[in-house]
């Protein structure tokens, strides 16, 4: 019987898209400078190569079964995900209402702004915040958590965070002032995965 190999490095990724009926599955992935995944991910994959991808983790799911309105923190190309919770709840037709924060640098540099918009326009449930650090922005300039401290309220939504680990940590301080118990608060794990071989 043929050995299984396991690849010498494993990184984790947020799903893109929601899930789709033909089992597709979407990563948007950035290459970082000097990155081994990354770069051979978005510079010398191939249609027709094998990934191997390991079981997924976190709890970046939407519960269908509530009508509990949602607020998302999406920082990088964690809006990614944060859009693929968007079209989960536009697929199932729910009307409940979405709050989206999405941070940057710069407005420049907000990942798939503009997809965001357009889906703001298309759904009147849902509403998209851009925060940029700095510069020309048509939403407000400072950080995630602040936005989410002088808005609100929030203690009564369902929380999703995507996006860097510093991010997440403090966007998860940020939910919990705001009276949002922890078990509302869903991300990625902020840790290292354990990986196969080393359980
Ligand atoms: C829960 C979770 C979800 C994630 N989802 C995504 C995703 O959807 N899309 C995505 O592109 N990435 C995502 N990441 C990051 C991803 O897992 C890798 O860390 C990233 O792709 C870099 O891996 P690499 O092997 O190319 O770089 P490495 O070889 O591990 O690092 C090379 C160098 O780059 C630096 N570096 C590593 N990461 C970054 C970074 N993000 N920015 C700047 N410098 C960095 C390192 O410190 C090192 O000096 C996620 C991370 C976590 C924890």
């Amino acid at each position: 019987m043929e050995t299984p190999w396991w690849p010498r490095v494993w990184r984790p990724y947020s799903f893109a898209s929601a899930p789709r009926p033909d089992g597709l599955l979407t990563f948007h992935v950035r290459a970082v400078r000097a990155g081994w995944v990354s770069r051979a991910l978005v510079h010398r994959a191939e249609p027709g190569d094998v990934l191997r991808l390991g079981a997924p983790a976190g709890t970046t799911t939407v519960d269908h079964t509530t009508h509990t309105a949602l607020l998302c923190l999406g920082g990088g190309t964690g809006m990614a995900p944060v859009r693929a919770l968007v079209e989960d709840v536009a697929e199932h037709g729910d009307r409940r209402r979405v709050d989206v924060f999405c941070g940057a640098r710069s407005e420049r540099d907000l990942y798939d702004l503009d997809a965001m918009l357009r889906l703001q326009r298309t759904y009147p449930w849902l509403a998209v915040h851009p925060v940029v650090a700095a510069g020309p922005t048509r939403g407000r300039t400072g950080e995630i958590p602040e936005a989410v401290r002088e808005t609100g309220p929030w203690n009564e939504r369902d929380a999703y965070l995507a996006g860097p680990p510093g991010m997440i940590r403090s966007g998860v301080r940020a939910l919990r002032d705001a009276g949002l118990p922890q078990e509302r608060i869903h991300h990625d794990p902020v840790e290292e995965p354990v990986l196969p071989g080393q359980g």
